[in-house]
């Protein structure tokens, strides 16, 4: 089977996050037991009550002195989209056009997915020394949720991974972390002529932003090369308060995220935060602030020197960089693995209706990753 086959059935499959991704782990799973893999299933019920399943396939390797749940090399690629508008009716129909191939999920990440099913095709998995996997996850678009069970749940440990994700095949070996929290700081109602029967929520909230914008210049000081910018950024993005121009507000509420460098604990800058309130409520016995942090990804960074983070600048010709979106490489790090993000296509048309892949990053692709396999499982 040519990989533009393997791409066109891939695509083909509607995996959008919202919908179960049984079809496509199905397939995947013939695919992977064809080619002398044992596959193993672990489904579990999302929060909308819908099937989802990660898969794992692994080859087994009889006369190893490791036990075989330690995997030497992990291809992973996530099996869910994002949503793709109808009015784009080629979605699920791979489309080449001037050396692109287009389609949801061309690009984002089931080129990747394409390419390792057709790297093993081209290897005699008997003649592999080292066990190697191919693991499939479910729910990345919405959050890495299938990779962070799979982390959870540790069917296996790993010693490298290369998590597919459209880098137009430059290894990625760090990325930043993301955290959110909803801060809901309250105040006392009162006509707003007798401000001194009331408090305004929107003044203190502003004497908080005004302690975070301190912490976002402090943090400034804490840099990691590699990165841009080389420290830990911070945001309020939205901002809600108050009900009428002639009312003190009650209550106002804003939203806080911070992308965090490695090496830096997400609760570092959360804990800041908490101590600039503690220190409001401090001066202003009446302040009230509620921190929701509602979400912490973690960052990721696998060391430069890593075998696997040198076999791919050497096989790609690219120098290894940063990601700035969100990955499944902190679960496979969990899971013991030297993990870099990889893969063909460019992250900027990933998301996009007409995301492609480019014809010829995707055979690169099987190249190097035949040639990893080959490199790390002999
Ligand atoms: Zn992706």
């Amino acid at each position: 089977m040519t990989i533009q086959d393997t791409l066109k059935d891939l695509v083909a499959i509607d995996s959008v996050s919202q919908r179960s991704n049984t079809e496509i782990i199905s397939y995947l799973a013939t695919r992977c037991e064809a080619a002398g893999f044992t596959t193993k299933k672990l489904p579990y019920i999302d929060d909308a009550g819908v099937e989802k399943i990660n898969l794992v396939a692994q080859t087994s390797v009889s006369d190893s002195t490791e036990p075989a749940s330690t995997i030497e090399l992990a291809l992973v690629g996530h099996t869910d989209t994002v949503p793709y508008h109808p009015a784009w009716i080629e979605a699920l129909r791979l489309t080449e056009k001037n050396g692109k191939l287009l389609g949801r999920g061309a690009c984002d990440t089931k080129a990747f997915i394409a390419a390792a099913l057709t790297a093993i095709d081209s290897i005699d998995l008997s003649k592999l020394q080292k066990p190697l996997a191919l693991v499939f996850t479910a729910d990345e678009e919405i959050g890495c949720l299938g990779a962070r069970r799979l982390a959870r749940a540790r069917p296996f440990t790993a010693r490298y991974a290369i998590v597919g994700e459209p880098t137009s095949l430059q290894p990625m070996r760090a990325g930043k972390g993301y955290c959110l929290a909803e801060i809901t700081v309250r105040g006392r109602e009162a006509h707003s002529a007798y401000p001194q029967i009331g408090a305004s929520a929107i003044f203190r909230a502003a004497r908080l932003i005004g302690r975070i914008e301190q912490i976002a210049a402090e943090l400034k000081q804490d840099q990691r090369a590699g990165f841009d910018p080389p420290y830990t950024t911070m945001n309020v993005g939205l901002i809600d308060g108050g009900t009428a121009k002639n009312i003190i507000a009650g209550e106002c509420r804003f939203t806080l995220e911070w992308r965090t460098i490695p090496g830096q604990e997400s609760d570092y800058t959360l804990n800041l935060v908490r101590q600039a309130a503690a220190d409001l409520q401090q001066q202003d016995a009446d302040f009230v602030c509620e921190i929701d942090a509602a979400r912490a990804d973690e960052s990721f960074e696998t060391r430069a020197d890593s075998p696997l983070v040198q076999f791919l600048e050497e096989s790609s010709g690219k120098e290894s960089g940063t990601v700035a979106f969100g990955t499944e490489a902190p679960s496979l790090i969990d899971l013991g693995a030297d993990a870099v993000v990889f893969g063909p296509g460019d992250i900027r048309v990933a998301h996009r209706t007409g995301e492609f892949v480019p014809v010829d990053q995707l055979n690169r692709c099987v190249e190097i990753l035949s040639r990893a396999i080959q490199h790390f499982c002999k």
